[in-house]
Parts: C-alpha cells; structure tokens; sequence
C-alpha cells in the first residue's frame, strides 16, 4: 500500500505514535511519561508533512475519570505533534474523546465521529483517507468513517516519500 495516494493520514496516538513510559499505565498523564515511537517517526521524518494532510484521533477517557484535565492533554498531545511531525496542524485536526469507557458519545473509537470530523474540516473524500492505528477498536473506526486502515506496525513497509 502506497501511502502517497492519500491526501489525509490520521494517527491513533498511544501506542502508535507515543508509548507511556510508566509501568502499568496505558497513557500519559504528565510530561515525562511519554516517549515518541522511534521506528514510525523514522518512517515518518522521511516525508515532508508541509505537504500533506495529517490528523489525530484518540481516545482519552483519562479526563473523564478525573486523572488529569482535558488541558494536560491536549497539552501532551501537541507536544507529541510538534515530536513527530515538527509543527502543530489546524487544531481541529487533533481530536480526543473526553468522555467516559461506558458513556454514550459518537466519537469514542471504534466510533468513527473524531474520524468523520478531521475529514470533514480537510473537505477531503474518506477514501482519500487513511487512518493509522495499533488497535481493532482503529480498525472498526476506519471503515466506520469509511476511510482506510493501516496497522502501525506495518508502516516501515510502506513508502511515505513523495
Ligand atoms: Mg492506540
Ligand atoms: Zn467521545
């Protein structure tokens, strides 16, 4: 799969493009806590993201359960952006779910809303699109928003360059 045909690439972040640095614990909730993902940011560093399209869609349920404020992070986020690709994309193309694991929301993946709404504010077609994540729930979001997947441990295999 050639990742050049997309105009839109969206990432899942824990797992996929950061890994939390404290046992026992599935996502940051402080700076520190974190490292960037070397093999896909090596991938990543080959591409000259000014020129293309990139989002974030993740699932954040650590805000709802009180273990840190939606700003920490969205805080965390960005500074994982500004790690991966250099500069920060249209906020509105980094989207977290805040809400809780057994709320009723329509963006929690495997929902697809966050999806549905990155492609929306690009004005791109969902099949100009993909989606990079390490989880099924990544994958039903995908076809959910009817966009492409891939697994992120699959992405050295494919040719970012232009
Ligand atoms: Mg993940
Ligand atoms: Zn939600």
């Amino acid at each position: 799969m050639d990742l050049n045909r997309y105009e839109l690439v969206i990432f899942d972040a824990d797992g996929t493009l950061r890994e939390c640095t404290v046992e026992g614990q599935f996502y940051p909730l402080a700076q520190g806590e974190w490292v960037l993902k070397g093999d896909v940011c090596n991938v990543l560093s080959e591409y000259d993201w000014t020129s293309k399209k990139f989002g974030i869609a993740t699932n954040q349920p650590g805000i709802s359960r009180g273990e840190f404020t939606e700003e920490v992070s969205l805080q965390l986020l960005n500074d994982m952006v500004i790690g991966v690709f250099g500069f920060l994309p249209d906020k509105e193309a980094i989207q977290f779910c805040p809400h809780a694991i057994d709320g009723e929301c329509e963006c929690r993946k495997p929902a697809g809303g966050m999806l549905k709404r990155i492609i929306a504010h690009f004005g791109v077609e969902p099949a100009s699109t993909v989606f990079v994540g390490d989880r099924l729930k990544d994958k039903i979001a995908a076809e959910s928003a009817s966009c492409d997947f891939i697994w992120v441990h699959d992405l050295a295999n494919v040719s970012f360059k232009s």
